[in-house]
C-alpha cells in the first residue's frame, strides 16, 4: 500500500512527540509511525527528571547549565548546542507545566527541584537544584502528556509500523540523495506500507540492548540510526556510550541517580562512601562517567561487596517519607528484584549500559548531515537519542536527555514544517520496498541456520567485557574481529516463523543485524580514538588528548569492511578545555 503525506514521523516518544505536536500546530499532514503503542516507548521509563535552570529553590543561570553540560561532555560538545539546550530548556519545561504535567510542588506551589550529577552552581562551585520532577516518574508523565497533546491537536498516528527502511530520491543519502520517505512492515499482517513524503524524522531512541547488562527496553535496538547508516549516513561519536552507575545487581534496571541526588550514598566493602577518594566535592553527585570508573576500581581493588563485582547504593538514612513521596518506583523495583527493602538495608548495584551520546548526526536545526563540512541530507531529520547534535559531547549529564528531546525535538517539527511548506513532493518509484521486500522475504521461514537469539547474546556479553567502561587496544581489537565474525553468522541466521500475524521472530532478527551495525560503528570508532575522554576511558591511553582528539568521530559504513572513519571539529564558543575536576 502507498500512502501519501508531507511529513513522516518515525517513533512517539518525547522527541518525536513534540515533533508530531509542532507539526500539527503548523498545519502539516503528519503521520507518526511507531513499532510500540506510543506510551510503552522508553521515555516512560525515564525516572529522575528532567533539568532547567527555574532557579525555584536555589539561584541558577542558564549559563551555569550551559557550562556543566560542557565540562560533563568532558569538552566534546558543540557549544552552540549547549547554549541552545540550556537557554530553551526553561520554556520547555514551562511549556509543559502549562500543558498540565503533574510536576512535583514546593509547599508555595512552584515546580519542585532536586540535585543530579554535575549539576552546579557558579561554574563548578557545589551542587545546585535543577532537576523538575514528577516523583521518579517523570518520563511517563512526559510521555502521557505529549501524546494527550498529540490527540488534541489530530496527530495522525500508525501504532505498531515497523520501519524497515528509508527511502530517498536521486540516489542514497550519502549521494547526494533527498529523503522522500519511508516502508513500513504492518506487525498486525506483514504488510508492507510505502509512505512518500517531503520530510522525515529519525526519533527512534538508543541502541542499549547491544550490551548484555542494560537500563533499556529489549526494543531499544539502533533501527534509526542503523537504517541511516545503511543509506550513507556517518554515524557521529559512537565510541561516547554512557554506563550509569547504579543499575540493579545482574540485571541492569535502573535506580536513578533521583536516590543520590535526594542523599542517598555509596558504599564499598568496608561500609566507605568511597567517592571521597574520586570527587572529594560532588562525592556521589560527580558525573556518571567518573562514579561507573570509581565503582570498577573499588571492585577491581577487592573493595566490592564480599569482595564481589558490585557495591552498594544506600537510601534507608532517608526515611519513609522521601522514599515514598520521591522515589517510589525505584525503590519497589529493589523489592520485587531483589528481594531488598531499602527503608532497612543497601541494595546491591553496577554500572549498567544506559545511553548513546553519539548518533545520526544533525544541525542546531535538526537536519541530519553526511560528512564533515556539514553538508545537509535535504528533507531528513533526526532528534532524540538516536541523533547526535552534539549537545552531550563525551558523557551526558543526568536529566539532560529528557530536555534535549524536548527542545530539539520541537526544533525539528518546526524545521520540518519550513521545509515541507517550500518542497515539492519527491518521486519515489513504484518498486521502491523491492529491496527490503526481497530481505524480508528471505528471512521468513528460513528455517536452517543458527537462531538470531544466540548471537544477540554473543553480542551481549562481547559488548560488556571488551566495550565497556574500560577499553584497550587488546579489548577492542577483539571485539572489532569478533563483531565482524557476528556478522557474517547473521547472514545465514534461521528465522522460524514464517507467518505474516505478529511476526516477532522476524522483526528481532532484522533488529538484531541494528544491533550488530551499531556495535560496529561504536568498536571502531573507540579503537581508533587513542585517548580518555568522558565515557571513553582507555587503560592504555588514560589522558584526554585536546591537541588530537579534540573532534568528533564520523563512522561511515563500508560493505564487507571495516567503517571508514573522518573527523570533524567541536565547536567551542565560551569555554575552553580544562581538565575536569568535582
Ligand atoms: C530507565 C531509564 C531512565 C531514564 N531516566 C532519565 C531521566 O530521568 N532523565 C533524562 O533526562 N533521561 C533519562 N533517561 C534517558 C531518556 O529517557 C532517553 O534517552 C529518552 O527517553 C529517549 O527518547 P527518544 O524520544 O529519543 O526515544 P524513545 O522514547 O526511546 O522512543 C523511541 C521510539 O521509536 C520507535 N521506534 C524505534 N524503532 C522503530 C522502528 N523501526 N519503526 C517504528 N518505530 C520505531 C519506538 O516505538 C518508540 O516510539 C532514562 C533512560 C532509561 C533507560
Amino acid at each position: 500500500m502507498r500512502i501519501e503525506t508531507d511529513a513522516v514521523v518515525v517513533g512517539a516518544g518525547g522527541a518525536a512527540l513534540w515533533a508530531a505536536l509542532e507539526l500539527a500546530r503548523e498545519g502539516v499532514p503528519t503521520a507518526v509511525l511507531t513499532k510500540l503503542y506510543p506510551t510503552r516507548s522508553h521515555t516512560g521509563a525515564a525516572q529522575g527528571g528532567v533539568c532547567a535552570a527555574l532557579g525555584n529553590l536555589e539561584e541558577d543561570h542558564w549559563e551555569w547549565h550551559m557550562f556543566d553540560t560542557v565540562k560533563g561532555g568532558d569538552y566534546l560538545s558543540d557549544q552552540d548546542a549547549a547554549e541552545v539546550l540550556a537557554r530553551e530548556a526553561i520554556e520547555r519545561v514551562v511549556e509543559l507545566e502549562h500543558m498540565g504535567l503533574p510536576f512535583n510542588r514546593t509547599p508555595d506551589g512552584r515546580i519542585d527541584q532536586r540535585r543530579f550529577g554535575g549539576h552546579t552552581r557558579d561554574f563548578g562551585e557545589g551542587p545546585v537544584k535543577r532537576s523538575c520532577f514528577a516523583a521518579d516518574r517523570t518520563g511517563h508523565m512526559i510521555l502521557q502528556t505529549l501524546y494527550q497533546q498529540c490527540i488534541k491537536a489530530g496527530v495522525r498516528f500508525y501504532d505498531e509500523y515497523h520501519v524497515v527502511d528509508l527511502v530517498f530520491e536521486g540516489g542514497d543519502a550519502g549521494d547526494g540523495g533527498r529523503a522522500a520517505g519511508v516502508v513500513a512492515y504492518r506487525i498486525a499482517d506483514g504488510e508492507l506500507h510505502t509512505f512518500r513524503a517531503k520530510a522525515v524524522l529519525i526519533a527512534t531512541g538508543g541502541y542499549g540492548r547491544a550490551w548484555r547488562i542494560t537500563s533499556n527496553a529489549y526494543t531499544l535496538a539502533g533501527d534509526g540510526m542503523a537504517m541511516a547508516y545503511r543509506r550513507g549516513v556517518p554515524l557521529e561519536d559512537m565510541e561516547f556510550y554512557q554506563f550509569h552507575p547504579t543499575g540493579i545487581y545482574g540485571i541492569g534496571i535502573l535506580l536513578s541517580e533521583a536516590a543520590r541526588g535526594e542523599g542517598g550514598y555509596l558504599t564499598n566493602r568496608d561500609g566507605e562512601r568511597f567517592m571521597e577518594r574520586y570527587a572529594p566535592r560532588l562525592m556521589e553527585l560527580a558525573p556518571r562517567d567518573m562514579v561507573s570508573r570509581a565503582i570498577y576500581l573499588e571492585v577491581r581493588d577487592g573493595r566490592g561487596i564480599g569482595g564481589r563485582d558490585y557495591v552498594h547504593l544506600d537510601v534507608s538514612h532517608l526515611g519513609r517519607k522521601v522514599i515514598e513521596e520521591k522515589l517510589p518506583d525505584i525503590t519497589d523495583f529493589a523489592r520485587i528484584y531483589l528481594g531488598v527493602e531499602p527503608l532497612k538495608e543497601p541494595v546491591p548495584i553496577q554500572p549498567t549500559a544506559h545511553y548513546a551520546m553519539g548518533g545520526i548526526p544533525t544541525d542546531l536545526a535538526t537536519r541530519v548531515i553526511r560528512d564533515p563540512e556539514g553538508t545537509v541530507v535535504p528533507g531528513l531529520f533526526a532528534a532524540g537519542e538516536a541523533a547526535c547534535v552534539s549537545v552531550h559531547g563525551a558523557n551526558r549529564l543526568g536529566t539532560n536527555s529528557l530536555v534535549d528531546l524536548l527542545v530539539f525535538g520541537r526544533r525539528a517539527g518546526i524545521g520540518m514544517a519550513a521545509y515541507a511548506r517550500g518542497a515539492a513532493m519527491p518521486e519515489v518509484a513504484p518498486d521502491a520496498d523491492e529491496p527490503v521486500r526481497a530481505e524480508i522475504e528471505g528471512l521468513r521461514g528460513r528455517r536452517s541456520g543458527e537462531r538470531p537469539q544466540a548471537i544477540r547474546a554473543e553480542l551481549g556479553l562481547l559488548m560488556d567485557a571488551n566495550v565497556g567502561v574500560f577499553r584497550d587496544e587488546a579489548l577492542l581489537s577483539e571485539a572489532v574481529r569478533r563483531i565482524a565474525e557476528l556478522r557474517d553468522r547473521y547472514a545465514a541466521v534461521a528465522v522460524q516463523d514464517a507467518g505474516t500475524t505478529f511476526n516477532t521472530d522476524l522483526l528481532e532478527t532484522r533488529e538484531l543485524g541494528y544491533l550488530l551495525d551499531c556495535a560496529e560503528a561504536t568498536a571502531a570508532s573507540a579503537l581508533a580514538r587513542k585517548e580518555s575522554r568522558g565515557a571513553h576511558s582507555r587503560e592504555d591511553y588514560p589522558e584526554r588528548d585536546d591537541a588530537g582528539w579534540l573532534a568528533h568521530t564520523m563512522a561511515y559504513r563500508r560493505e564487507g569492511e571495516q567503517p571508514e572513519l573522518r573527523y570533524r571539529p567541536v565547536t567551542i564558543t565560551r569555554f575552553g578545555p580544562k581538565p575536569r575536576t568535582y
